[in-house]
């Protein structure tokens, strides 16, 4: 593997060469293709950007959808939704469609932004609420008796605000909670062009965990690890990180959660990494974990454990496949090897606009996966005040099974 370095442009190429990536591990990044030069598979930034989404063909879509419903109008309200239909970034929104008519309500602060960004809507900038504008257009439509709206993002505080806004006749019915979100569905299958991004976005990710390889060394406190991952992950185009960094060091890999502290990374033990950018919007999401030091014999099996899991659930991925069979399929592994108990929480989840969207990949669950959904696979073994393991990549769906987005290294890495 290359000094990354090297390749970074803005790194002095003094990083040493990385420690005890395994023969096995660079010899799969060169099978995969992809990685063994980063910087040449990673798209420039720029032309991520450069795709033009068609609003008009996602607010088609998603009015066939209310329309099948019965609905005369709708609201929406949550900001990744209003982001995919009519591509406005801004923090304060709300979107007004009926069978015809599409009006996106926003403030004074996003005139130039929304005018700039929106084409498949109307924009309205108002003074007050936007949202109780959104509701008072609708009520306004001719042939509009009532819009639907999605309670999942919508406070009790918020619905009661719209409902003042309406004429008091309309008030006890106009707005219908939606069982299931309309919009939803559209995002979980991903266009060609959302690949792209999110393609981009992972191998930036994969492109990051190299770098920070040979960053890592005993005595650095977790937060440096994650301010020199973040700060490369702003060097190479990300928008923001999809998350809080995890950098969770020796007994601290036992917790799911081990955002990075100012704890110090021990001369023995795992250290997971945890992390993910955002690229034109998406997100990427990814965890591998290493080793510093020479691991035990104990702990070279729980890693080979959790890691045959994590390629049993990449493996189980296809169109069809019920989510909670891909659960089984990562968890039956551990439950062989006597750690179900270890493995607290649910194999994977969606990823798109959101760093976890539906579907949830639990035990149980009976959504089956559709090609061009995205998901990670990402279970792991806790042992409280001891250590754990966590391995993630994201899969795509695609039409007979299931395609790797982050081909980093897996085999166990002693640095
Ligand atoms: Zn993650
Ligand atoms: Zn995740």
């Amino acid at each position: 593997m290359d000094n990354p370095g090297e390749t970074d442009g803005t790194k002095a190429a003094s990083q040493p060469p990385l420690r005890g990536v395994s023969k096995s591990a660079s010899q799969r990044v060169k099978r995969d293709g992809e990685v063994s030069s980063p910087r040449g598979s990673v798209k420039p930034v720029d032309d991520c950007y450069a795709f033009k989404v068609d609003h008009f063909r996602r607010i088609g879509a998603l009015r066939r959808r209310f329309a099948r419903a019965g609905l005369p109008g709708l609201v929406v309200t949550h900001l990744p939704d209003l982001r995919y239909l009519s591509g406005f970034t801004g923090s304060s929104a709300a979107l007004a469609l009926t069978r015809r008519a599409a009006r996106l309500f926003t403030d004074g602060r996003y005139t130039s932004q929304a005018a700039e960004e929106v084409q498949a809507a109307r924009v309205e900038i108002v003074s007050g609420s936007a949202a109780g504008s959104a509701v008072q257009w609708l009520a306004a439509q001719p042939g509009v008796a009532l819009a639907g709206f999605d309670p999942a993002w919508t406070t009790v505080a918020e619905l009661a605000r719209w409902k003042e806004a309406l004429p008091t006749r309309l008030r006890r019915a106009f707005l219908i909670a939606l069982p299931a979100s309309l919009v939803e569905p559209l995002r979980r299958v991903k266009d060609e062009d959302e690949l792209a991004l999110m393609t981009a976005a992972a191998l930036t990710g994969c492109k990051l965990f190299e770098h920070i390889l040979s960053f890592i060394r005993p005595g650095l406190r977790e937060i440096e690890v994650a301010a020199e991952l973040e700060h490369q992950a702003r060097l190479m185009g990300a928008e923001s990180m999809s998350f809080e960094t995890i950098v969770a060091s020796g007994v601290r890999s036992a917790l799911p959660h081990g955002k990075a502290t100012s704890a110090v990374l021990p001369r023995r033990g795992f250290l997971t990494l945890d992390f993910g950018i955002i690229l034109g919007g998406y997100c990427s999401d990814m965890t591998r974990t290493v080793f510093l030091g020479k691991p035990k014999v104990e702990e070279r099996n729980v890693y080979k454990a959790v890691l045959e899991a994590q390629e049993a659930g990449v493996a189980a991925v296809r169109p069809g496949v019920r989510c909670g069979e891909v659960d089984e399929a990562a968890r039956a592994v551990l439950r062989r090897e006597g750690l179900a108990e270890a493995f607290s929480h649910s194999t994977g989840h969606g990823v798109g606009l959101e760093i976890h969207e539906p579907p949830r990949v639990g035990a149980g669950q009976t959504t089956s996966l559709t090609a061009g959904t995205v998901i990670t696979i990402e279970p792991g073994v806790y042992l409280p005040g001891r250590f754990g393991v966590r391995i993630e990549d994201m899969v795509v769906v695609t039409a007979t099974g299931g395609r790797v987005l982050t081909p980093a290294p897996k085999a166990l890495i002693e640095l």
